[in-house]
């Protein structure tokens, strides 16, 4: 040995004494500053069978960089978090949801949930997976589909419709184009439409997920190439028989994925009597305006829904349930999905409740942890990315205090939450998940309204649907140039959450709202009507009176029909007219006609009933106007419910 050689080995032999560890220095992994290292915990891989005792996790930057013996781990540089008497599993995955309001991202995180497939999407859900993948928005990573693919008439407003193989093949191609990352089918779909949307599907790498059109019949769908069947659907029909015959042994023969939703049937089959579903975990966690939309009486599916009908949804659960089992026995892949969105499914929460039912129906907590983790990564496509504890994976973890194999409700309240390498204690995602205290400012986050021009009235309004608060408005009507501006917000909460900010006068709308893409649009008149700009995007156009109203689906629109009916006599009746600015999904102009029927005054205001049509939706309702000129209060009524636009101040 030479003599630098012998110097180098006591040099190592010497660091090795001062890390004060007895392997070998060569066989230890070191953390680095900035890293996450959780140690000393019993780590259930779900990439393979067994659990890793003692072991640490060393996080880098969103991903997992080492899973090694906890004496294997240099961890001094890290920042450390004790594992030991703790379970660490992956994040758990939620195939199935739906959601529209930003609170339901930390609802999931809270329970652990870290990736979750979104089944009917809008540009919102876009921007929300680029805010999370970004590391702005904390929440769990998103896969969205684009809007609902359906035949006509759809079963969900907001699908995309379409009846032949050319409408389907352009739905499949736009929402490509917007960048979604799943196609969603569902029953009302013509055969040559769906296997045009499956096709074409199929050429831009775009995976199908959806039910089973009712035109194809589940046999014809397990051949065809979508990807993963929902709710069992076709298999177990919601009402209606069953087919005959073995479907287990195409469905694996075919490598379709299943994803049953067990717990959302279980709550539509307790939903003849809500008060049995008062104990749902999580439910104080629940908006108000939400749980006033679960009330069966209010939903369109269940309304008709008589004692029998119920009792045939709970019999067919007992179906679905033995189907999993016959499903899983014959290892047919099966992910967790939960459908949350539906009336007591709360999100996150009802992960948990999946498990367990999925447990009830015969399968392992093992298997069932499986349908949660490893296999939605298989099923997304991102194996060893998605749902596995390894080098090379998302760091999307749980910290527990118990055993989810031994339990599989274990997972329920996990002690740490790790997202995208960003570590959550239970206390900080207790205190995101909290419900807006009553008397929060809506507005906190709002710049305040631009004060050009000089003050006329200003307004704050909040805005009720079924009875419960849903969002809030601030006006200010201002001159300039013997012009009236009207600058607006509103701030919508649950049920769907946005944020729309304008600038008005009677003939150009400016208007800014998180629901749309680009956020940004400028509405101009033209020669023939209205035309809405969406920045670096072509016009949308709309046939329009040349007084029809640049209508912004805000309190704004009723301040150009105040000043509009001011001459209106009691008794007597005008029709006014309006291109309403649509701006859930795709920009679009909708004509509105407004019948104003002047009343006596209420209360020392001006008072009209109104009767008419927005786009295809007809409404009656009524408009109050103060003195100031501004509306008192707008009541609308549409088939699904009404909207009340109120004055606070
Ligand atoms: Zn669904």
């Amino acid at each position: 040995m030479t003599p630098i050689a012998r110097r180098a080995l006591l040099v190592g032999l010497l660091a090795a004494a001062a890390c004060g560890h007895r392997d070998p220095p060569w066989r230890l992994t070191s953390a680095q500053p900035g890293d996450v290292a959780i140690v000393g915990a019993t780590v259930i891989p779900m990439d393979r069978d067994g659990v890793l005792r003692d072991h640490a996790v060393l996080v880098r930057g969103d991903r997992i960089v080492a899973v090694v013996a906890t004496r294997a781990l240099d961890a001094r540089a890290a920042t450390v978090i004790d594992g030991r008497g703790r379970w660490v599993t992956p994040g758990l995955a939620d195939m199935h949801v739906h959601f529209w309001d930003r609170h339901d991202l930390d609802l999931f995180l809270l329970n652990g949930v870290t990736t979750v497939r979104n089944l009917f999407g809008s540009p919102t859900h876009l921007r929300w997976r680029a805010a999370v993948a970004r590391g702005e928005l904390a929440g769990p990573t998103i896969v969205t589909a684009g809007p609902i693919i359906d035949g006509d008439p759809p079963t969900w407003p907001g699908s995309a419709v379409v009846t032949t193989a050319a409408e389907a093949t352009a739905a499949v191609q736009a929402q490509h184009a917007a960048g979604y990352d799943w196609i969603k089918v569902y029953g009302g779909l013509s055969v040559e439409a769906y296997r045009a949307a499956l096709a074409e599907a199929a050429r831009l790498h775009l995976p199908v997920a959806g039910h089973v059109p009712h035109a194809v019949g589940v046999a014809a769908a397990i051949a065809s190439g979508q990807r993963s069947i929902e709710h069992l659907d076709g298999y177990v029909p919601f009402l209606g028989d069953a087919p005959r015959g073995d479907l287990v042994t195409p469905t694996v023969a075919a490598g379709v994925w299943n994803c049953p939703t067990l717990v959302v049937t279980d709550r539509f089959g307790r939903l003849d009597d809500p008060a049995q579903l008062a104990d749902t975990r999580g439910l104080a966690l629940v908006a108000p305006a939400v749980r006033a939309a679960w009330d069966p009486q209010r939903d369109f599916r269940l309304r008709t829904f008589t004692p029998a009908k119920f009792a045939t949804v709970r019999a067919k659960n007992l179906q679905r349930q033995a189907l999993v089992r016959a499903l899983a026995d014959a290892g047919a892949p099966l992910v967790l999905g939960t459908d949350t969105g539906n009336p007591y499914v709360v999100p996150g929460f009802a992960v948990v409740d999946e498990l367990r039912l999925l447990v009830a129906a015969g399968l392992t907590p093992r298997q069932a942890l499986r349908m949660a983790t490893v296999a939605a990564g298989e099923l997304l496509g991102t194996p060893g990315e998605v749902g596995v504890i390894a080098p090379g994976a998302r760091a999307d973890l749980l910290v527990l205090d118990a055993d989810p194999l031994a339990d599989v409700a274990n997972v329920a309240d996990p002690a740490i939450v790790v997202a995208r390498g960003v570590a959550h204690p239970r206390a900080a995602l207790l205190a995101a998940a909290a419900l807006p205290a009553a008397d929060a400012d809506p507005f906190a986050a709002q710049p305040a309204l631009p004060t050009e021009g000089a003050p006329i009235a200003a307004a704050r309004y909040q805005v009720a649907m079924l009875d419960q608060v849903i969002g809030h408005e601030r006006i200010a009507v201002r001159e300039l140039g013997g012009q009236r501006i009207v600058h607006g917000q509103a701030v919508y909460g649950a049920p769907q959450a946005l944020v729309m900010r304008y600038r008005a006068t009677a003939d150009q709308l400016d208007l800014t709202c998180d629901c749309v893409a680009p956020p940004h649009l400028a509405v101009t008149r033209t020669p023939t009507g209205v035309a809405a700009t969406p920045d670096g995007r072509p016009a949308v156009a709309l046939a329009a009176a040349a007084d029809a109203v640049l209508a912004p689906q805000a309190v704004a629109e009723f301040v150009w029909y105040a000043a509009a009916l001011a001459d209106l006599p009691v008794g007597a009746a005008r029709t006014l007219t309006a291109a309403e600015v649509m701006t859930d999904g795709e920009v679009a102009l909708h004509p509105g006609r407004f019948q104003f029927t002047r009343g006596a005054d209420v209360d020392g205001r001006r008072s009209y009933a109104i009767v008419g049509q927005h786009g295809e939706l007809a409404l009656t309702g009524h408009l109050r106007v103060a003195p100031d000129g501004l509306p008192h209060e707008v009541s609308v009524t549409v088939s699904f419910g009404t909207f009340t636009t109120r004055r606070l101040e």
